[in-house]
């Protein structure tokens, strides 16, 4: 009965966000894929008896599907946390203003369409910065969840970039820190707290810092992704591998103490047919049922040897308990951030 806590995410990037991210002109039509992703959902989040925290973008919430979507969530008992409003994933370029301001307009559309305020936030992409972790201590958030610590991110971005050929040269100085810095490799993959004295910038007092992060689990040493969209990309060449990597993944997390927070995301309960023109996405043309299966394999590993919380829990659960501290200024290197940053 007295098992160890472990959460659950999951990120609800719409079909419109991917397409953007890519580059393909469409999405500005803003196409959504809310109304099967809930009922999915519900189907997947019952069978497993689970209530994970669900990061929704602003601009989602505001749609004409986003009202039905919060609301079906919440009523399920999801705790409702805010993915940004435009879901940019070069939001470490923002200045402090357009944080604040973008955080709170994604705010007031998740309770406009029927969500308590966010007491959490994840970053599109990663997209951290010092002035990030700032703006969400100025707005009084609980937690952040934004930190992947692994060296894998510049790799996927080279990749991502490298066989991308409709970018225009603005969108790919947009793109130039996507998916992460080599520098956050070297963040905990525990939760932490991010730290950072009071300080004076152009005559503004900027409050201190004092905010939990719980990271995105990387499998322990090895720094590599163990979210459920990459064990199911990986079951696509080998069902017996991904399902070892699934149970080394948790043994490693077991021995080394690690109460892991696992990512989910919209794609890991859709497939081609219900996304059409996301066939680039890694596991995309695999069929429906062979994605489920994965993800029941993943959720059930998980409810074995943890008590499976969503994020706001997690966060909690670690407040008044020693943990490491980390300096906002490291989310400085390794990406080109808003360049007024307080001197000290
Ligand atoms: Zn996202």
């Amino acid at each position: 009965m007295n098992k160890p806590l472990a959460s659950i995410g999951l990120d609800a990037d719409n079909f419109w966000s991917y397409k953007r991210t890519h580059g393909d002109a469409d999405w500005v039509e803003r196409p959504s894929y809310l109304p099967v992703l809930t009922e999915r959902m519900i189907t997947s989040f019952s069978k497993h008896q689970i209530k994970p925290s669900v990061f929704v973008v602003g601009a989602d919430a505001a749609a004409a599907d986003g009202p039905d979507f919060v609301q079906a969530l919440t009523e399920y008992g999801c705790e409702i946390g805010s993915h940004s409003y435009e879901h940019e994933p070069w939001l470490h370029l923002y200045s402090p203003q357009e944080l604040r301001d973008e955080l709170k307009r994604t705010e007031d559309a998740l309770q406009a369409a029927g969500a308590p305020k966010p007491r959490g936030f994840r970053a599109p992409g990663f997209a951290m910065s010092p002035d990030l972790m700032r703006a969400l201590v100025e707005l009084d958030y609980d937690y952040d969840c934004s930190v992947l610590a692994t060296w894998i991110g510049p790799v996927a971005r080279q990749y991502y970039l490298r066989t991308n050929k409709t970018l225009t040269k603005s969108e790919r100085e947009d793109r130039k820190a996507l998916f992460g810095s080599l520098w956050d490799a070297g963040l905990p993959n525990k939760p932490f707290t991010w730290k950072a004295p009071c300080c004076e910038v152009d005559g503004r007092t900027l409050p201190a810092v004092q905010l939990t992060e719980v990271p995105v689990t990387v499998f322990p040493m090895a720094r590599v992704p163990i979210h459920a969209s990459y064990v199911i990309y990986l079951s696509g060449y080998s069902v017996p591998v991904a399902k070892a990597y699934i149970k080394a993944a948790l043994a490693f997390c077991k021995a080394t103490g690690t109460q892991p927070s696992l990512l989910l995301h919209p794609l890991d309960l859709l497939d081609g047919s219900d996304a059409p023109g996301l066939e680039f996405f890694p596991g995309m043309n695999m069929p429906l049922g062979k994605k489920q299966e994965m993800l029941d394999f993943i959720l059930e590993a998980f409810a074995k040897q943890y008590r499976l919380v969503n994020l706001a829990e997690h966060a909690e659960s670690i407040k008044g308990i020693p943990v490491r501290e980390r300096g906002i200024d490291v989310l400085a290197r390794g990406r080109e951030v808003n360049p007024a940053q307080p001197k000290n």
